[in-house]
């Protein structure tokens, strides 16, 4: 898969994990009333006109502020391109955005970009969404047809409206105010440790294991890689016909877009599951750092597998971390350097003596790798939350 791919955010369920706050985004399907449809789209087109104007007016005058890119821009959007002053706000707010990012970018061009698709930032006093109907600023009413209406009861926050032309489909991503409960004080540690083919659970009371869906993301990651070889010719004004073929291209994204979704599906299901059970034992949850991850991911080869195994470490990571913020329950993220070859019991580097099975050559324990990362992230993750030991906090009480 191309990191194109793994890249993209994914349709449906965006969230967000900030320090303070916490956010889902849902995905709403709409229809506007048939007679005000055209309007909303020239209202649209003139927002994307003054979003693109406001992005050449920021680089030209160098306008990263939003006061300055008030004083150059908010008269204008609302005198010459027509836009509610709530909307003018939003569009050189967004069009910041747009240059900041454009300019963060390494690889970017000389010019900056142009927003070609039609999508307009909705302030929340830009819009109501209730009861399956929309309004927005201006007065344009939109139905609702399909949503995920388990974030029904909370707070509406920013929201995107967006037009697919060639679909002809109105989208309005929602940002939804999440709660965040307090988080409860763990009785002990549910470590999880992630490898390419599995997932660990457990702790020194037990554990368990769970295969991971790289092989079976890869398999779609395979037939839009054959897809792409098939076509790879170019035709005679020089576009690659993989490209040319709406056919074609249609499949491969649909094929690569499956492959992430296997992989987003299950890091999702399986965190919940993960959450569900610490809060039930009122455990922390305890993962590695990622960028340790990093160094192991490298050590594989260049291939599609390492962007799918990156994909779901990162997916895993993200979701484990969302679900915990949501249900209350702690999470310690601790150093994975040398998690699988030290001894959880005294500390030594451990020998191997067998496929993937270690011997401490001090005390004489002895364990799978699996078992020996779990019990020493479970150990790092207890001293990090009982530095002066578990027992002294227990018989203290
Ligand atoms: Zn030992």
């Amino acid at each position: 898969m191309g990191r194109r791919t793994a890249n993209r955010k994914r349709a449906g369920r965006r969230t967000v994990n900030r320090e303070s706050e916490l956010y889902a985004a849902i995905q709403v399907n709409v229809t506007p009333e048939p007679a005000s449809k055209q309007a909303l789209i020239d209202f649209m087109k003139r927002y994307r006109h003054a979003l693109n104007h406001s992005v050449r007016v920021i680089v030209a005058r160098k306008a990263l502020s939003p006061d300055k890119a008030y004083q150059l821009l908010y008269r204008e959007l609302i005198e010459k391109y027509g836009l509610p002053g709530l909307c003018a706000v939003a569009c050189y707010s967004q069009a910041i955005d747009i240059v900041k990012s454009w300019l963060n970018s390494p690889q970017r061009g000389k010019k900056p970009p142009t927003v070609k698709r039609l999508s307009m930032v909705l302030r929340p006093q830009c819009y109501t969404f209730k009861d399956g109907k929309v309004e927005l600023i201006g007065g344009y009413k939109l139905t609702a047809t399909s949503w995920d209406k388990r974030y029904d009861s909370y707070p509406n926050g920013a929201a995107r409206l967006v037009y697919n032309k060639r679909e002809d489909k109105f989208t309005l991503h929602i940002f939804k105010h999440v709660p965040k409960p307090p988080k409860y004080k763990p009785k002990g540690v549910l470590a999880v440790d992630v490898n390419e083919k599995h997932i660990d659970i457990g702790n020194s009371s037990g554990q368990k294991r769970v295969e991971t869906p790289i092989d079976k993301a890869l398999h779609y990651v395979g037939l839009a890689e054959d897809l792409r070889e098939k076509y790879h010719y170019k035709n005679s004004k020089g576009y690659l016909a993989w490209r040319r073929r709406s056919g074609i291209y249609r499949r491969i994204l649909y094929f690569e877009k499956k492959a992430g979704d296997i992989i987003e599906d299950w890091a999702r299901k399986l965190t919940h599951d993960i959450v569900m059970e610490a809060k039930r034992k009122q455990l922390a949850i305890a993962r590695e750092d990622l960028t340790g991850l990093r160094e192991h991911i490298r050590r594989l080869p260049k291939s599609h597998r390492r962007a799918l195994v990156w994909l779901g470490y990162r997916r895993l990571a993200f979701w484990l971390d969302w679900e915990a913020e949501k249900n209350g329950v702690p999470v310690i993220v601790v150093d994975p350097a040398g998690t699988s070859t030290t001894c959880p019991r005294c500390g030594t580097k451990l020998v191997e003596v067998g496929y993937r099975r270690f011997r401490c050559p001090r005390c004489g324990f002895e364990a799978d790798r699996d078992t020996i990362a779990v019990l020493n992230i479970e150990k790092r993750a207890m001293s990090k939350l009982w530095p002066f030991g578990f027992n002294k906090v227990w018989t203290g009480r």
